[in-house]
């Protein structure tokens, strides 16, 4: 009963738990809502200590992705799935073909995608099994990296931010502080150094630090990036980056990076954001550009065409600047407003068409 009863509170359609003993495959796929489109989410492979917490993760990341999906505009509705297991000791090619079947059995309904603990690889091997993934290399009429997309939406993010706060247009002499010089960080810089900006920034890995050096990132410590002056702090390392110990530590306007899950606690420091008067660019929103990206492929993979998309995240960030203002919410609660009415519309449109999805891979569903 506790199962429906979260389910009825979270307001997830559908839960698929598989077990397949013989390839030792124990996954949950979470169907959140399927209203928008069919749920597009990655699946997580992760050593979790119990089902419950594996549940519950996917239970929250399922949610997460409806209203990523639902407020960057796109046609998808918002699903996520889990395997329970160590990747790097676990995964094995008939654990991935089995969790593809099931993938393969909810028709469409959800359609998988890299997230932690998977590859690119993983994702073709999955592709032996189902047409429901994305993330799979150009090769096979996939996206490939989608970093370099996610810093794209970042950086447009970002500028819609300066333009809000600042009513400049230039990011030129602007001091942006990057935590976190991976993939989407070490992107993001490149443009922002184009751009004509100051950029500084940190990582907790030495090849990553001086990669970032090489580009031209002035390198501090990792536990002086939250208190480094700069216009715009952007997270881009993991989650929960700000809480009560850092909000009170910023020295920057703007708050605006490509790291999913920033807020500890959603209400608890996007309020505190607010009021010290940082301004918070909602992290599902801005660094929505990994989505869109694999969204493409199933139209038939075109990179012009997912940069296209990616760009509207400027006018996307600045229509929940305008909405938090008018209704004197923090940022957070205005894209999250935004993006339940969007679905609250277009519930009852009744009769679901698919076809577009499927692209090159041609498949029609009606629910
Ligand atoms: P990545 O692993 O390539 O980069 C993360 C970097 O952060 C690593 O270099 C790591 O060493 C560093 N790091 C970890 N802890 C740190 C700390 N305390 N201080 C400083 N640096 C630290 O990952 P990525 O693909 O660049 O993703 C970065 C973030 O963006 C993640 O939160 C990810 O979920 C999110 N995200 C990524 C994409 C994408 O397209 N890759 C899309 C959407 C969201």
């Amino acid at each position: 009963m506790e199962l429906f009863e979260q389910m009825a509170s979270m307001g997830h359609e559908r839960v698929v738990v598989c077990s397949n003993p013989e390839v030792k495959l124990k996954a949950i796929i979470a169907v959140h809502s399927t209203v928008l489109g069919p749920g597009l989410g990655g699946v997580r492979m992760w050593p979790y200590e119990s089902f419950d917490e594996a549940m519950m993760d996917v239970l929250r990341l399922s949610r997460g992705m409806t209203y990523k999906a639902a407020a960057t505009g796109l046609n998808l509705g918002g699903a996520k799935a889990v395997i329970l297991g160590d990747s790097k000791r676990d995964k094995t090619e008939e654990l991935l073909r089995s969790f593809g079947r099931y993938v393969d059995s909810l028709g469409g309904l959800y359609i998988t995608a890299e997230d932690v603990g998977m590859r690119m690889q993983d994702m073709e091997v999955i592709l032996g099994e189902t047409r429901w993934v994305t993330g799979v290399s150009e090769a096979h009429g996939g996206s490939g990296d989608p970093s370099p997309v996610t810093a794209y939406g970042v950086h447009q993010g970002i500028k819609a931010a300066v333009r809000w706060k600042f009513g400049e247009k230039s990011l030129a002499g602007r001091r942006v502080a990057i935590q976190g010089l991976g993939s989407v960080g070490r992107y993001l810089a490149e443009g922002l150094l184009r751009d004509g900006a100051e950029v500084v920034g940190c990582d907790v890995d030495a090849e990553a630090v001086e990669k970032g050096r090489q580009l031209g990132v002035e390198i501090v410590d990792p536990d002086a990036i939250v208190a480094t002056e700069a216009d715009i702090f952007s997270p881009c390392a993991l989650g929960a980056s700000l809480n009560p110990e850092t909000i009170p530590r910023l020295r920057c306007a703007i708050v605006a990076g490509g790291a999913n899950n920033q807020l500890a606690d959603e209400e608890r420091d996007g309020r505190a954001l607010a009021e010290r008067g940082i301004l918070y660019a909602p992290d599902f929103v801005i660094n929505a550009g990994g989505l869109i990206n694999v969204y493409n492929e199933l139209t038939g993979y075109n990179r012009d065409r997912a940069l296209l998309t990616t760009r509207n995240i400027y006018d996307n960030v600045t229509r929940i600047f305008q909405e938090a203002e008018e209704q004197k919410v923090p940022t957070h609660v205005a894209a999250t407003h935004l993006a339940e009415q969007r679905i609250a519309r277009m519930k009852g449109l009744g009769s679901r068409q698919w076809s577009r999805f499927t692209g090159g891979r041609g498949v029609h569903i009606h629910t």
